[in-house]
């Protein structure tokens, strides 16, 4: 089979690359000219029966970026002994923690970055797949399916907005109406439910769509969720139920013996943990490779996103698509979400890309999303546009989860190559993996589940859903509430003031916004952001340009202007 792959690569890519086996993973090394080259190798390794493509290929003159690390360096975490490490404050992460903190004992969760839900987790259209996409049989198809069905309980739980609202593939030339059949075939195999519609049943339930539209399937189990607001969800029930977290926490290395992980280095001391989850993203190959375990390669795939004013909100009701009808497709083509916040989502988009946390967005994606998806709903235009954002997906050449305990490393578990339908499977993926790992620790250690363990967590009150009276009585009690802040979201102090006291506390400009909202309206914090800052500065007794934006060195105010009043 080495062989094999080996004359194809030199055939088909260049005569430099060399195929090894390593780990029982296809292993290529060398040099190419180009990016496209690098990840075409792994797609043609990744046809094999190996179990993963290990893709160590360079491009000629290009160095790519480490990861970024956080400022901070202390000792907070030396020495510190736990029974579980989950390295990771994405969704998945985040799920695991919450799934873990049924038991009796030591979780700690670290992330290097100064909030949860900072890289893809917050970086997508928190659409929950009905699970059509996944191929028949895979990782990605089970565990949308059962992750799907799971949220309508965890959305009463964790008091998050889950809107089951269905979504629909559309089609615009008559003839498409013959693919559909294999739809049907798709939906079977998935055990997904669906409905076909003709026109008339459509401009029913989407009062705007397109004249061209011809007919389409709705898929009813389909749902959305905040994709931010879900993680943090998770992240406070797990807290409140004991789970540690430390943010701000890299892990810059693994130290092993005889197959075991001794110690975890980050820089914020030395770790002992009897288990280490492998929750990192798009770093979970590296995470893999420290631990003396790589046999997957992230090859980052961008996706563009476009966000729409809310005033267009009343025009969509579904999730709506016009996908291709490829099923050997690597995504599933993008399309418009509801948010549930009531915008208007466009996207994604799909580049393959070698740089893991390059999040700037380009006129050709944002161009491809305005021509493929706005056209479908008359009336949306692209001055409805109000900002646009990327993520990047965590895409393995295999193309499918790694939801496994290593074959190699006896307390190692990985939940990596979450890519889409990620955050649909995320509550099934944390099911199994707490499973997983809790069977590893029983090995080890007495374990028993926790009596008094807390289901429910509730949100941040919201002002903007509460009657006249009931904001009265509020303004009543706490005159916070009665101040107005983001006046685009209608934001109140007394919100932004619970969102920097919430179990994981907001401690930047970009952390409130994800909690409570504030700046993320028309104006895009034009006018709150001050604002933001100043109570920040107040509630957490920091110096105001200490105040960030998202941590790190992303000061928001240089110098204090007028400097004999304080109160700038
Ligand atoms: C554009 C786009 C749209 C999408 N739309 C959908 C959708 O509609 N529905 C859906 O189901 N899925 C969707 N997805 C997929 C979904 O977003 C992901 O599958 C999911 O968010 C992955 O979560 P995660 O926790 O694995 O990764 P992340 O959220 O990236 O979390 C990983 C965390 O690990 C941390 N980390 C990495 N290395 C280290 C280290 N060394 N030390 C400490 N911490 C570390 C990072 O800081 C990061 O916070 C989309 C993805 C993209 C990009």
């Amino acid at each position: 089979m080495l062989k094999k792959i080996q004359k194809k690569l030199t055939k088909k890519i260049s005569k430099d690359i060399i195929c090894s086996e390593e780990n029982g993973a296809i292993k290529l090394e060398g040099e190419v000219n180009t990016w496209n080259k690098v990840y075409l190798s792994g797609k043609i390794a990744a046809n094999s029966s190996y179990r993963g493509v290990i893709n160590k290929l360079k491009v000629k003159n290009l160095n790519l970026p480490s990861i970024s690390k956080p400022l901070l360096k202390d000792t907070k975490l030396q020495n510190k002994k736990v029974d579980v490490l989950i390295i990771g404050g994405g969704i998945i992460g985040c799920s695991i923690a919450r799934e873990l903190s049924k038991w009796k004992i030591k979780t700690l969760l670290v992330d290097k970055e100064y909030d949860l839900a900072v890289h893809t987790s917050s970086r997508n259209d928190g659409m929950i797949h009905p699970g059509i996409a996944p191929r028949p049989g895979s990782k990605k198809a089970i565990y949308n399916s059962r992750g799907n069905k799971m949220y309508t309980k965890l959305a009463k739980e964790l008091d998050i907005e889950f809107n089951r609202t269905g979504s629909l593939i559309l089609y615009d030339k008559w003839y498409l109406k013959f693919a559909l059949p294999l739809l049907k075939i798709r939906a079977h195999e998935n055990k997904v439910r669906m409905k076909f519609l003709n026109k008339k049943e459509l401009k029913k339930r989407e009062k705007y769509i397109s004249a061209e539209i011809e007919g389409g399937v709705i898929f009813p189990d389909a749902g959305i969720v905040s994709p931010y607001k879900t993680t943090i969800a998770f992240g406070e029930s797990a807290a409140i139920n004991d789970v540690e977290f430390s943010l701000d926490t890299i892990v810059t290395n693994i130290i092993t013996e005889n197959n075991e992980i001794k110690y975890v280095e980050t820089n914020r001391g030395k770790l002992y943990p009897k288990i280490v989850i492998n929750a990192a993203g798009v770093f979970s190959d590296e995470i893999a490779e420290m631990a003396g375990d790589r046999f997957f390669t992230i090859h980052p795939r961008k996706g563009e996103i476009a966000l729409l004013d809310k005033k267009k909100g009343h025009m969509l009701y579904s999730i709506l698509s016009k996908p291709s009808l490829n099923f050997k497709s690597t995504t599933k083509g993008g399309g418009l979400v509801k948010t549930v916040e009531g915008n208007i989502l466009a996207g994604p988009t799909a580049i393959e890309q070698p740089f893991k946390e390059d999040y700037t967005t380009t006129p050709e994606g944002l161009n491809a999303i305005i021509n493929k998806h706005l056209k479908n709903i008359k009336g949306i235009r692209k001055t409805d546009i109000i900002t646009y954002f990327s993520g990047i997906r965590a895409s393995t050449y295999k193309e499918d989860f790694i939801i496994e305990k290593s074959q190699k490393i006896n307390n190692l578990v990985h939940a990596a190559g979450i890519q889409s339908p990620g955050f649909a499977s995320a509550p099934a993926i944390a099911e199994d993996i707490s499973k997983i790992t809790i069977d590893i620790l029983k090995e080890k250690t007495r374990v028993v589940k926790k009596e008094n363990w807390i289901p429910k967590r509730k949100k941040i009150l919201t002002l903007k859903d509460m009657t006249f009276e009931e904001r009265n009585k509020l303004i009543h009690k706490n005159p916070n509430y009665g101040e107005i802040i983001c006046r685009c979201e209608e934001i109140s102090k007394g919100e932004i003031i619970d969102a920097i006291h919430s179990p994981i506390p907001a401690t930047t400009v970009d952390g409130i916004k994800k909690r409570v909202r504030a700046g993320m309206g028309r104006c895009q914090g034009g006018f709150c952001a001050p604002l933001v800052i100043k109570i920040l500065n107040e509630e957490l007794s920091k110096d105001i340009l200490e105040i960030t934006k998202k941590g790190k060195d992303s000061y928001m105010v240089v110098e204090e202007t007028k400097r004999d009043d304080k109160n700038v």
